[in-house]
């Protein structure tokens, strides 16, 4: 098949020619595939949709993995040992990571690749830091369409980490298989830290560092979080959602959670294909109203009395309704048009 030539719509970059590299196992094409796929330039978007298109039948079939865990719990400890392990069942692993509060230039603190020494030097891992910048959605979109294309250019777990204190943990959630919650030793104090509404969106719950005079600490703490547990309503009937005990440090019980996580592909065979069908469509819904959103901010009539029209509301001249009814008659009425 000859590729079609590059268009100057695509921003100088030739789609297919770039997926067949990617697809032949090259890792600079795969960078460069990512790096075009959080590109926030316009004439990018076209070319990255093109990519995506011929990358999407070859897509899916990896396990994605969120985990997540407050600083310091040792995400990236377990990420570099558990990635090892799995990479010696003769899988190939993709790392990437949600934070929309990284800046490049500060340096991202997730999928950080000197977090990860090994594991970045091995040639069955890929790592990805976050992309830098914009909101939490624009981030989400562009670690999802990450996530597509490593699953075409052959890696078959991927992990998407994110912290687990703020927003990003439901976004993560909502673009993967399994989502694991990292704990550290100590029981209650923990389940503070992190918000219970965290806990009710984990799959899997690893408490870490279950090594050294933490060992205890660890085996109460599982055994607390257990019984909070058998308190919530399980999403799915026939998944009890595990606590497990590891020590990303040592290796110990990595080996059971990656078991866990055959386990629940397993049981869940088709509830995942579900959640995944699922996904897709609300993903679908949040492209449609992002860009309706920009568009309507970008209208020059809504423009021109957005911020006059927001003091109004903020002063209480007009109600929330009455100005929001004013700037969508001026967005739709030039649609119309
Ligand atoms: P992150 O911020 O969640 O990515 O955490 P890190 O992986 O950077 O780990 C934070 C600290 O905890 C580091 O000093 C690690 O060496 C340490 N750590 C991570 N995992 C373990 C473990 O299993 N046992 C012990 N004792 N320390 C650990």
């Amino acid at each position: 098949m000859t590729p079609a030539p590059a268009t100057p719509a695509s921003g100088g970059i030739d789609p297919p020619a770039l997926a067949a590299e990617l697809r032949s196992g090259s890792r600079r094409a795969l960078a460069r595939a990512i790096t075009l796929v959080e590109s926030t330039r316009p004439d990018h978007r076209g070319a990255a949709e093109a990519l995506l298109a011929e990358l999407l039948p070859h897509s899916g079939r990896s396990v994605r993995i969120g985990i997540t865990g407050v600083p310091g719990v040792g995400k990236s400890t377990f990420i570099e040992t558990f990635g090892l392990h799995v990479i010696g069942q003769g899988h190939r692993i993709a790392v990437l990571a949600i934070d929309p509060s990284s800046r490049r230039t500060g340096g991202s603190i997730l999928g950080d690749k000197t977090r990860m020494p090994e594991l970045t030097r091995n040639a069955d891992a890929f790592i990805r830091p976050s992309p830098s910048g914009g909101t939490l959605g624009g981030v989400a979109r562009r670690t999802r369409e990450a996530m597509l294309v490593c699953e075409a250019a052959g890696f078959d777990v991927v992990v998407v980490e994110t912290v687990g204190v703020g927003q990003s943990e439901t976004a993560v959630a909502d673009m993967v298989d399994l989502f694991m919650l990292l704990l550290l030793p100590g029981g209650g104090d923990e389940l503070q830290g992190i918000k219970k509404g965290i806990v009710e969106l984990a799959d899997l719950i690893v408490v870490n560092k279950a090594d050294g005079d933490m060992v205890a600490a660890a085996r109460h703490a599982v055994a607390e979080y257990r019984h909070a547990l058998a308190l919530l309503q399980p999403a799915d009937a026939r998944w009890r959602v595990p606590v497990l005990s590891c020590s990303a440090v040592a290796g110990a019980g990595i080996e059971e959670v990656w078991r866990t996580v055959g386990r629940y592909r397993d049981l869940l065979g088709g509830a995942i294909a579900e959640r995944r069908a699922g996904q897709a469509r609300a993903w679908m819904w949040s492209e449609i109203s992002d860009t309706l959103l920009d568009a309507f901010r970008r209208h020059p009539g809504v423009r021109a009395d957005l911020a006059h029209l927001e003091e109004a509301v903020t002063h209480g001249r007009t109600t929330p309704a009455a100005a929001a009814r004013e700037l969508l008659s001026r967005f739709l009425a030039r649609a119309d048009a």
